[in-house]
């Protein structure tokens, strides 16, 4: 049985995907829970409750709204997004990220990003079988904007995207480096925004002024995380097409339910958002108390050398109970560690079990 898979599989399946590993998420299991950027804040407990009190009218026989345009008229509203300009949800950008490079696929022109970025942008375009190109940031994530065109024009790529900020770094480029690469693009241009909530900066007052440029959002940062929900902003010519490649009910009834019952609570989120920054400029100065080299962040999350001991420090701070991101392995990021921001109490747990490791 086991041979006659493995050979059906060698017929049928490309050997990247033979050879892949599924994506990989630590056990987290009574640890601090600093490794995956989500909001440390639960809900106070009377919103929980008229949050479950709402959810009881979701009519589960039924199939979701295909497209809640009233919905997406508030989210759009909720994120700033100008109101010329088209809105489609996605299981969570991830979700989003894969519609876009199964819309170019067929081109076999390379997927375009920063090196390090988000690592999905690469593990999606692998899957569909192009060829993923990373420009290299120098060793402070800074880009070299004219290497950055030059291997533009050399790879044209279908797609290039932009996390803004950029995951792992937390820095923003400069507004002038984006317009200078959407101007130039032979191809869609994706602003990645998953961290607008804490960046206080956004390139969505551009939607409409080219004709390739879309913006990604996600809500996961800002606290709503397990309900997986993204949104790609921009073109209306642009968003109709995609959303023929939107699976009809990707966003199932709880999920509506839910978006719509926070986005009229969208105070809360923003309070906490604003929390969070306080609390991130209070662990750079504490980190960089300690000693180490942090780069300033714009995101829910800071970056920090380690130069030889980012994994014993990953594992110290495993044994005692933190868990934050290790890269171990990364030809760039090996010394570097990642930790979200968490509640003032988590954060001192962290600071504390990190202080005592150096
Ligand atoms: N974009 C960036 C830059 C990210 O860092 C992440 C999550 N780590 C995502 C997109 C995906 O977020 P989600 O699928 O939860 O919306």
């Amino acid at each position: 049985m086991d041979s006659d898979i493995a050979a059906l599989q060698e017929a049928l399946l490309r050997p990247e995907l033979r050879a892949g590993k599924a994506y990989h998420v630590a056990d987290a299991r009574g640890m601090v829970k600093l490794d995956a950027m989500e909001n440390p804040y639960g809900l106070p407990e009377d919103l929980r409750a008229s949050w479950l009190a709402r959810l009881r009218e979701a009519p589960l026989n039924r199939y979701p709204e295909p497209r809640p345009e009233a919905l997406l008229a508030a989210l759009a509203h909720h994120g700033g997004i100008p109101a010329d300009q088209a809105l489609m949800l996605g299981n969570g950008s991830d979700e989003l990220i894969q519609l876009l490079i199964l819309a170019v696929a067929h081109t076999g022109r390379p997927v375009l990003a920063l090196e390090p970025s988000f690592v999905m942008y690469r593990i999606i375009a692998e899957h569909f079988g192009l060829p993923f190109v990373g420009v290299a940031l120098d060793d402070d994530f800074q880009l070299d904007l004219s290497q950055f065109l030059r291997e533009m024009a050399t790879q044209r790529p279908a797609i290039v995207f932009l996390d803004w900020p950029n995951n792992p770094s937390g820095q923003c480029l400069p507004e002038a480096t984006l317009e200078a690469i959407v101007a130039a693009a032979p191809g869609l241009v994706v602003v990645d925004e998953a961290y607008h909530p804490f960046s206080g900066l956004s390139f969505a007052q551009q939607l409409g002024h080219y004709p390739n440029l879309l913006l990604l959002r996600t809500l996961s940062k800002e606290g709503l995380a397990g309900l997986r929900l993204g949104y790609l902003a921009g073109p209306r010519p642009w968003i109709e097409v995609l959303d023929r490649l939107r699976l009809p009910y990707n966003i199932n009834v709880l999920s509506q339910l839910s978006l719509d019952f926070f986005l009229t609570h969208a105070d809360l989120l923003a309070e906490q958002a604003d929390a969070i920054c306080r609390e991130r400029e209070r662990l750079t100065a504490a980190l960089q108390a300690l000693g180490l080299k942090v780069w300033p962040s714009r995101a829910n999350f800071l970056l920090f050398h380690c130069p030889g001991r980012a994994a014993a420090i990953h594992a110290g701070l495993r044994e005692r109970g933190v868990l934050i991101r290790a890269f171990t392995g990364h030809p760039r990021l090996g010394d570097h560690l990642r930790v979200s921001v968490g509640t003032p109490v988590e954060n001192q747990r962290f600071l504390t079990a990190l202080e005592n490791l150096l």
